[in-house]
């Protein structure tokens, strides 16, 4: 039966009082803390008069007083709006004004929170790690009673507002309800998350990638394992020490934790389930955290928006680990040409999901909302992924690009995701990538940006033979492009738009 997230917390307050809820670095939350300080939040709200179905904005690292935050406006039936802190002034400002967010929660560590928007703010402001000289979160929370007046919250009231990562444009406020949410938390359950499960969270938390993981671990009664920041050798660290379990973990941080040379001295048998979301995670790299790291392994596909999921359980399938495997149990996923015409199993087109978790739609934007609708005969509703893919027969799906990042050279389709996985082939290089740039003959052109091992002394144009005498005429690459290290959102995707930018600005 339906329930809600702040409910959760009040029964585990009760039942598991003193079995840790959060934890970050030496500071330690039980359930009966978590659901008293929630209440304390949610007390302070109705004082300062935010109302059931009004907004507030948080922006800040990984913390304890941000997950309580969290918990404690959900529990006034409030919204969250979680932004990004690596977000411009003037996005952060946006995104403010679009969520009409009553009150804004930063923490003055992460300079980019407040320089820039703290004289131009049209809400209060409150620090969060109560410092600098802005009114402190503990002073906030100081005056406010313990019970605040109780508000029943139905499965279509807004659970949080989450700014789509803008990987490939103008960030859009993606809707989510507390009905959508709850599905996420029952959905930990098959996957061990529970009252035994310890969570080790380092994705920041304002994604929706960090959400699927931290809200059924703390729906459910387990443990959380917060870091305000990602470093490998950190991560392998607390995940030894506190006997972890779970975790969701973005391709690159995958990269970066199985290339240090002392991983297999780490001891990680606790571990039962592994989570990836986000951005590509190549075959090569699951198959060796199969080998290397105990515990299954899911990647999931899916988006913010909601829609269809896919999910690979990668020690169940390890002859399909360049897949993104399946839909989730009542997902429902198609494959769309550009016209928008259904295309039969096996061919390549535009990714369509229906799921018991689709966004309303966008905030304040129903353009944009129907552009990223698609109806199927009978009028069932999709949302359009963006991403092309292709079912094969068995009904997995292989990934190749996002439409937007396609290169159409001389009349031909062009995967970017095919000439990666052939550059990665190269022993010399950690990174790769492949994006299209205007071409007078043709169009667009593709031109890859390498990231070299450390140490190694590589040749772009050495490398760009090696790779052309491996592929069709059509594929072969333009330029490569020494670089020492790709740009990636926060949530470690890489940018291709600010790549093809950079390739405009110095060749012209
Ligand atoms: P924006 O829509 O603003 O450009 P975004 O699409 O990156 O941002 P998200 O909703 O966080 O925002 O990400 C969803 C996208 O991430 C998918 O559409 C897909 O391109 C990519 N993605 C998610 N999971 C995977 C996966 N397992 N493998 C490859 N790509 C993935
Ligand atoms: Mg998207």
């Amino acid at each position: 039966p339906y329930t809600t997230l702040p409910a959760l917390i009040a029964i585990h307050g009760k039942d598991r009082a003193e079995h840790p809820a959060l934890i970050e670095g030496e500071q330690r939350m039980t359930y009966r803390q978590l659901d008293a300080e929630a209440n304390r939040v949610a007390a302070a709200l109705q004082r300062d008069g935010v109302e059931p179905g009004d907004a507030i904005a948080i922006c800040g690292s990984n913390s304890i007083n941000y997950a309580v935050l969290f918990v404690g406006a959900l529990r006034a039936g409030v919204t969250v709006a979680p932004l990004a802190p690596s977000s411009t002034p003037d996005s952060l400002l946006g995104m403010l004004a679009d969520s009409a967010a009553k009150l804004y929660f930063a923490d003055a560590s992460v300079q980019s929170a407040m320089a820039g928007v703290r004289d131009r703010l049209s809400m209060p402001l409150i620090s969060m790690d109560n410092s600098g000289s802005e009114t402190h979160y503990s002073d906030w929370l100081a005056e406010a009673g313990a019970v605040p007046t109780a508000v029943e919250i139905t499965p279509e009231m807004t659970f949080n507002v989450i700014y789509s990562s803008g990987t490939t444009g103008e960030p859009k406020g993606i809707v989510q309800s507390h009905g959508m949410r709850w599905s996420h938390i029952q959905r930990g359950l098959p996957f061990g998350y529970g009252p035994d499960c310890r969570t080790l969270i380092s994705t920041p938390l304002y994604s929706n990638t960090t959400l699927v993981s931290f809200l059924p671990s703390i729906g459910l009664g387990g443990t959380v394992v917060l870091m305000a920041k990602f470093d490998a050798e950190r991560y392998l660290k607390l995940a030894e020490q506190h006997r972890i379990t779970h975790t969701m973990l973005v391709p690159v941080q995958y990269q970066r934790i199985m290339a240090r040379p002392d991983f297999d001295s780490y001891d990680l048998d606790s571990y039962v389930m592994k989570f990836s979301t986000s951005a590509p995670f190549h075959a090569e790299l699951k198959a060796d955290i199969l080998k290397r790291w105990p515990g299954g392994l899911i990647e999931f596909y899916g988006m913010t928006e909601g829609g269809g999921s896919c999910m690979l359980a990668a020690h169940t399938y390890p002859d399909k680990l360049a897949t993104v495997g399946m839909p989730l149990d009542g997902h429902d996923m198609r494959v769309i040409d550009e016209d928008g015409v259904e295309l039969p199993r096996g061919e390549i087109g535009e990714v369509v999901g229906h799921s018991p978790a689709m966004m309303a739609g966008y905030l304040n934007k129903p353009e944009k909302t129907a552009e990223a609708e698609w109806y199927d005969s009978t009028g069932k509703r999709f949302i359009r992924t963006g991403d092309v893919g292709r079912f094969d027969e068995e009904g997995f799906l292989t990934l190749m690009d996002r439409r937007k990042d396609m290169i159409i050279s001389g009349g031909f389709n062009i995967y970017p995701s095919d000439l990666e996985a052939e550059l990665r082939q190269h022993p010399d290089l950690q990174d790769v990538t492949v994006v299209g740039v205007a071409s007078t003959s043709w169009g667009e052109t593709p031109v890859a940006y390498v990231v070299p091992f450390a140490g190694r002394d590589v040749d772009a144009e050495q490398v760009q033979a090696w790779f052309n005498e491996r592929v069709g005429k059509t594929q072969r690459l333009n330029r490569v492009i020494i670089t020492d290290e790709l740009p990636r959102s926060a949530i470690g995707k890489v940018l291709k738009r600010e790549l093809r930018d950079q390739f405009l600005a110095e060749n012209g």
